[in-house]
């Protein structure tokens, strides 16, 4: 057995145990938030379009509007939020895409 191609391997087999545990995050993140890729876009395109009209105070207030309107269980998805970085409107945006998470 050749050195080189026992490495590649063992390469091969850490890289698909990472995209597993990446993968298992990813779906994880998604559970936590309770919404669905429709739902996650349609919440930054309303950010969006807010911050972009009124900029960030620094709080989750838009993302409390957005989401008591839509009648959904506001403190879980704050905590959700803010376990992935979401802490206000403007972090919410950049932070909180689970299929975006490195
Ligand atoms: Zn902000």
């Amino acid at each position: 057995m050749n050195t080189v191609f026992v490495d590649s391997g063992e390469k091969a087999r850490r890289k698909e145990l990472r995209n597993a545990y990446k993968e298992q995050q990813r779906v994880a993140a998604w559970n936590a938030l309770g919404l669905d890729r429709a739902e996650l876009d349609a919440l930054y395109d309303w950010l969006d379009e807010r911050l972009g009209a009124q900029g960030c105070d620094h709080s989750v207030r838009l993302t409390e509007v957005w989401a008591t309107e839509r009648d959904m269980d506001w403190p879980t998805l704050r905590e959700a939020l803010g376990d992935a970085g979401g802490y206000c409107d403007c972090e919410v945006l950049a932070n909180t895409d689970p299929d975006q998470t490195a």
